[in-house]
């Protein structure tokens, strides 16, 4: 799971959580977060907007992440606000789209905003339900592109890592809205062994005002929510420009008597309830590999090993065929083109990345498939519907346009 792309709540208290951030990248000066902390306001997000119209100034700088989501967010409330999603939608929005969750949490706060919320899981599918689409599994979303089924759009539901509130919270939503899902899960999650350092670095930040990461070199005072957050943001970004500190993590927590075992028992699903969940008429089991770890960063034997080992030990366990699969990470970083070849090679028939995009009939890899993350760290009611139709999308066309800049 990638923190940065997680979580749950709206527009307001994203802005508050990531003001304080604000700021133009260029090249490789980034300064620190915790030094920057300041409340924001809707003027700032004007600022913000209206930077976007100085192209040419903006030529050769690499907007921070936390900018481009406010711009973004601007774009969401500015479009969505006169009534133009509609338009965009039949532009820009393709003919289905696979959105990805992780926890669905009923106390977003107390878990630093890392899950996506249930009032917006609910909204988020009581809004397909009222725009049209129709939620299905992914085998009849990807058989309705291929036989060119214009008449409607598709939405497919999945959840990644196998988190217990899946099934104790998020269940009877999609029972009620008789919504069928994928639920992608790592071996180790199961047995205990997931080194799933955002639990364990969740943990650490939040029963901690001063913590020391060694591997970076860092210390954090943290007393409050907001500086919490920015911690917890700084460390994530840390690891995902290079997945292999996830290692360098483990000496943090074990210093700091957290038992990832423990964790994996507390927020992942056992072997008994996967079973029982693999039952349900709505569901799919996937797979995600069996460590969970980043698929490019390992040799190819041991890629291999990852893809082939855990859909083996699902369809021991579950007695079903496992044909999906969700790269963890599914960053251009963690999952390339050898990937793709090493997913089809093992038999896989789909394989899903986190990368932000909705499915067209044409042009459609079916092992680099596209994934709209909900989150409640970052999207309101009016982000979810806006990136739904597209806005994301034509936003990313429109700002190439003007800088010529990668978004
Ligand atoms: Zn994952």
């Amino acid at each position: 799971m990638d923190l940065g792309t997680r979580g749950g709540g709206c527009v307001h208290n994203f802005v508050l959580d990531r003001a304080e951030s604000l700021s133009l990248m260029h090249g490789t000066s980034y300064p620190c977060m915790m030094d920057e902390c300041r409340e924001s306001s809707v003027p700032e997000i004007r600022g913000a907007i209206s930077a976007a119209w100085l192209g040419s100034c903006l030529n050769g700088f690499q907007l921070r992440p936390q900018v481009k989501q406010l711009l973004k967010n601007g774009l969401f409330y500015g479009i969505g606000g006169v009534g133009l999603f509609p338009v965009f939608r039949r532009i820009f929005a393709g003919r289905a789209a696979i959105v990805m969750f992780h926890e669905i949490q009923r106390d977003c706060r107390s878990e630093l905003m890392t899950g996506t919320s249930v009032e917006l899981f609910e909204y988020s599918l009581s809004w397909l339900r009222r725009e049209g689409w129709a939620i299905v599994s992914l085998e009849e979303c990807l058989e309705q592109l291929a036989r060119n089924d214009r008449s409607r759009r598709y939405a497919v539901l999945t959840f990644d890592d196998g988190y217990r509130d899946n099934v104790s919270v998020a269940l009877p939503i999609l029972e009620r809205n008789n919504a069928p899902f994928m639920v992608y899960v790592p071996t180790a999650a199961l047995t205990r062994t997931l080194q799933s350092w955002w639990l364990g670095l969740r943990e650490l930040i939040r029963s901690r005002d001063d913590i020391t990461i060694d591997a970076m070199g860092f210390r954090f005072h943290c007393p409050d929510f907001r500086s919490k957050r920015a911690a917890l943001t700084r460390v994530d970004q840390w690891v995902h420009q290079d997945y292999r500190r996830v290692a360098a993590l483990a000496t943090t927590f074990k210093k700091a008597g957290i038992s990832m075992s423990a964790l994996n028992n507390q927020y992942f699903l056992d072997e008994r309830a996967l079973q029982g969940l693999a039952r349900h008429s709505l569901a799919s089991i996937g797979a995600h590999t069996t460590s969970h770890a980043a698929l490019a960063t390992l040799d190819a034997f041991s890629a291999r090993a990852e893809l082939a080992d855990n859909r083996n030990y699902l369809e021991n366990l579950l007695q079903l065929p496992v044909q999906h699969l969700a790269y963890p990470y599914g960053t251009p970083g963690a999952c390339g083109l050898r990937e793709e070849h090493l997913a089809s090679e093992a038999g896989y028939f789909s394989a899903v990345t986190t990368r932000h995009g909705q499915l067209s009939d044409h042009k459609l890899n079916q092992f680099a498939l596209p994934r709209i993350g909900v989150s409640s760290s970052f999207d309101s009611e009016i982000s979810f519907a806006g990136r739904m139709s597209g806005v994301q999308l034509a936003a990313h066309i429109l700002w190439k346009k003007i800088t010529g800049a990668a978004v």
